[in-house]
């Protein structure tokens, strides 16, 4: 789950990790209101806060001189469509805002955190050359971005730490501050259960104190029972509204580009599926894991799901009755068919307990249904099915 930088700023003071002042503001006033509460002078930064980085470059972070530049942003970013290179070229609606002090910036660094899977355990990157050029940096000078692995049961170590701040290059009370905010971060990290914690700049201001003054914190969603009050981090806004509404009926569903819509029981069978319609030619317009007991309410919502995307020009069902009789699974793709007046070629592959009595009940229901035998007839006649449509 993606949360916003001033929620993850939040959370980084609750490790004294060192952040500017400020607050979030949902309206122009809100905005002009907490610039007031913090310094006298300025400048004071207005920053949209989207599920997206790039914000500086797509015109999303500005910094105010005046109170009267404070509005002007405010009112410039605050509804506008902002497109950054992470949010793809639809862009994101700005509803919020974050409202904090200037800093008076000397160096920008790089710090992140996240799981490297291949040797379990955690990956701390931190480069010299942070800021908003890090893709450029980690394509054209890979060897300017610094690594330490950490075994999550045991931390970050003293040495490892001094290795990171030493290689960013600070000396004197900056390499001490270095190495105590790299430590809490892990510390932040394990226990909030991230999957990714990334603070881009960490700057080194003026007056030689380090702070940081963008955050970007993704949690793990299989730990969130372990924090309740995360909840109400979660801003559906920018979620995307199909995975929600999957999330609601226990449906594992992820949006793609493509135009075959999958449905599909159990995630190795759903990703086999979406590998054979590849091979074949097509491609899937998303993933959909209905999950072990495919009931007909289920199967209904994953249809509905899966028609919500207007690239959809034909289904593939494929679900292999285990506990779930091919029968009764069949039913409530009929059932679901029929409810939904479905409109796009529907083909459907099934296996397993009682699959003769299911494929006959699909033949005879007078439905346009498109049987298939095997994995790969299904995914070329999924596949000829859109080449007609
Ligand atoms: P993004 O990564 O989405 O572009 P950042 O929060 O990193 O957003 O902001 C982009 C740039 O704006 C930073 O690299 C920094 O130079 C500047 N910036 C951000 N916050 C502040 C701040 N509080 N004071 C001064 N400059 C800032
Ligand atoms: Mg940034």
């Amino acid at each position: 789950m993606k949360i916003h930088e001033y929620q993850a700023k939040e959370l980084f003071r609750k490790y004294q990790i060192p952040v500017p002042n400020g607050k979030p503001a949902f309206t122009v006033e809100e905005a002009l209101s907490v610039a007031k509460g913090l310094s006298d002078k300025g400048p004071w930064v207005v920053k949209a806060q989207i599920h997206a980085g790039g914000r500086g470059k797509g015109g999303g972070v500005k910094v105010a001189k005046t109170m009267e530049e404070v509005k002007t942003y405010s009112q410039d970013i605050l509804g506008m469509n902002l497109v950054t290179v992470q949010t793809g070229p639809e862009g994101k609606t700005v509803k919020r805002l974050l409202i904090e002090d200037g800093a008076q910036i000397a160096k920008e660094y790089y710090v992140a955190i996240t799981l490297d899977r291949a040797v379990s355990k955690l990956c701390i990157m931190v480069s010299p050359e942070g800021g908003m050029d890090i893709e450029h940096v980690a394509a054209t000078t890979p060897d300017r971005i610094y690594k330490e692995w950490v075994h999550p049961t045991v931390g970050l170590r003293d040495f490892q730490a001094r290795n990171l701040a030493f290689k960013m290059g600070f000396t004197g009370n900056a390499f001490k501050q270095c190495q105590d905010i790299l430590k809490k971060l892990v510390k932040l990290y394990l226990e909030n259960d991230c999957t990714l914690a990334e603070v881009n700049p960490l700057i080194q201001s003026k007056d030689g104190n380090l702070c940081a003054l963008d955050a970007k914190l993704d949690l793990d969603e299989n730990g969130l029972f372990r924090h309740p009050s995360f909840q109400e981090l979660r801003d559906l806004n920018e979620e995307d509204p199909s995975e929600t509404a999957a999330k609601k009926f226990d449906l594992s569903y992820i949006a793609l580009d493509g135009n075959i819509g999958c449905m599909v029981n159990g995630a190795g069978l759903a990703m086999a599926t979406m590998d054979i319609i590849k091979l074949e030619g097509g491609n899937p317009a998303n993933f959909l894991d209905v999950g072990g007991g495919a009931t007909e309410e289920k199967v209904k919502e994953a249809f509905k799901i899966i028609l919500q995307d207007s690239k959809v020009k034909a289904i593939l069902v494929n679900i292999f009755g285990g506990i779930m009789k091919c029968d009764v699974i069949a039913k409530g793709i009929m059932g679901a068919a029929r409810e939904l007046k479905l409109s796009v070629p529907l083909v459907v592959r099934l296996e397993g307990t009682n699959v003769e009595m299911g494929k006959k009940l699909l033949e005879e229901s007078g439905l346009k249904i498109i049987t298939a035998t095997g994995m790969k007839e299904a995914a070329q006649k999924a596949v000829a099915a859109v080449e007609a449509h």
